[in-house]
């Protein structure tokens, strides 16, 4: 039987090993493998929710193992460091508990058909200090120790005798940046309901800090421009054209020799693929992101995909395909069909990416964005309850998309439950 592992369970590759489980899985024309790096998914645009404790990734994380057993694939817990393309092997890093203890030593598998999905990381330009003394939010892990770093200082406020304010400065204008200041103004809000009185968004001070002329640089002027119109009305300081050189245990030195002081630092600049995947033998850009060609394979070899974030796929207009979500979901669906049609011997399919518009979630204050189509002509600006209504539509889509129809709506049903029952943020 073939072998089809896909690395990495996020945004792309959990759809992608989902839609394979249910068509050459079950039929057992292949035998389909996941490796990621952790046992749970969480779909990576809510990691700020995760950050900010909106979000409990114990209610809603997906557990890769008992989903395997549901959609007929298998589950291998690992973290790929290495590929033989002419063995056609990948290797994963020896598995390590908590302690350091060894769990299960270096392994390697062996495939037929390999898709390469594990996304991407900040990328911090090689800036001093900063991998030493800021907080990102590559991984749900890294946005729960941030939370928690979070949650400690909203306790050392309550407690503070004084009107000391807490300094929050996010490096990055993009959607990571804008949705995460808005979502810390939301939660430092809530604290009151919970007896934290002491604490509350008029003692919270975010900077956010942004190199080029404006935030939201990918998007159009208006949706910056009324981003940064409902961020400034929350408190946030926008600092614009504003280039840092440097991180301290104080807060960030920018080009022009000044401290932006901060208590909590987060850089969310700029993304690139993580480092060892300019090793594998791909041929990767300044970025790390692999080459493909329009069918999503890699520019070197037939039987290897890379598809989201960590690859870079040219549009016909010259440009790369943008890192979002609905890439990612676009791309697992083309190569879904292509593996299938290696399968049968057909032609293999190209890649047109269809830009259906940009949102960005200012938490519960705004929702801003643009939609494109068919249907609106071309581009048309969105904002608040329609922009919202879309926003949420889009993480149902990626619920349906690995739960099937009926599974989703049971679960939306009961998270709706839950906001009931449950606090409104994670407290612990
Ligand atoms: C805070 C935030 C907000 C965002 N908002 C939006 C938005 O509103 N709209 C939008 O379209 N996009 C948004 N994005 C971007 C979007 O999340 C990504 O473009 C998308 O998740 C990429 O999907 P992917 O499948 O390529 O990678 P990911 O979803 O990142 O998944 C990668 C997976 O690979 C695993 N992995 C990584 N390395 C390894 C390894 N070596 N071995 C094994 N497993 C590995 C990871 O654990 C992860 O599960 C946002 C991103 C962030 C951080």
């Amino acid at each position: 039987m073939k072998k089809i592992l896909v690395v990495g369970g996020g945004a792309g590759g959990l759809e992608l090993v989902t839609k394979l489980g249910h068509k050459l899985g079950k039929s057992q024309q292949a035998e389909i493998t996941l490796i990621d790096r952790s046992h749970t998914h969480i779909w990576k645009p809510l990691l700020h929710e995760v950050a900010t404790g909106s979000l409990d990734i114990n209610n809603d994380g997906l557990n890769y193992r008992a989903h395997a057993a549901k959609h007929y694939y298998h589950f291998q817990l690992g973290t790929m460091v290495a590929m033989d393309a002419e063995q056609k092997t990948i290797t994963l890093a020896a598995l390590q508990d908590e302690e350091g203890t060894e769990v299960l030593p270096q392994r390697t598998l062996s495939y037929d058909t390999l898709v390469l999905a594990i996304g991407s990381i900040s990328n911090d330009f090689g800036t001093e200090g900063v991998a030493e003394h800021c907080y990102f939010l590559d991984s749900h892990q890294q946005a729960e120790r941030f939370q928690q770093a979070l949650l400690n200082q909203f306790l050392k406020r309550q407690q503070a005798d004084d009107d000391s304010t807490l300094d929050v400065a996010i490096v990055g204008g993009g959607a990571t940046g804008v949705e995460l200041s808005a979502e810390l103004y939301h939660v430092a809000d809530l604290l009151k309901v919970y007896g934290m009185s002491g604490m509350s968004a008029k003692r919270l001070k975010v900077e956010l800090i942004e190199a080029g002329p404006r935030i939201l640089p990918a998007l159009p002027d208006r949706i910056a421009l009324s981003a940064r119109k409902e961020l400034q009305h929350l408190g946030v300081s926008v600092l614009e054209s504003t280039r840092i050189v440097r991180a301290e245990k104080e807060g960030f030195v920018t080009a022009d020799d000044a401290l932006i002081k901060a208590d909590l630092m987060i850089w969310a600049a700029g993304v690139k693929a993580a480092d060892f995947v300019a090793e594998l033998g791909c041929e990767v850009n300044r970025n790390n992101q692999i080459l493909v060609r329009p069918t999503l394979q890699t520019k070197a070899f037939d039987n290897v995909y890379a598809i989201g974030d960590c690859c870079a796929c040219l549009q016909e207009d010259g440009r790369f395909v943008p890192p979002r979500a609905q890439s990612a979901h676009q791309m697992a669906s083309l190569v879904f069909k292509n593996i299938q049609a290696t399968f049968r011997g057909e032609k293999l399919q190209q890649f047109h990416y269809k830009d259906h518009g940009s949102l960005v979630n200012l938490s519960r204050y705004s929702t801003v964005g643009s939609l494109m189509g068919n249907l609106t002509g071309g581009s048309m600006f969105i904002e608040g309850r329609l922009a919202r209504l879309v926003y949420i539509s889009l993480y149902r889509l990626h619920m349906i998309a690995i739960h099937g129809w009926s599974k989703a709506i049971l679960l939306m049903i009961v998270r709706r439950i839950g906001k009931v029952l449950k606090p409104k943020m994670k407290l612990h």
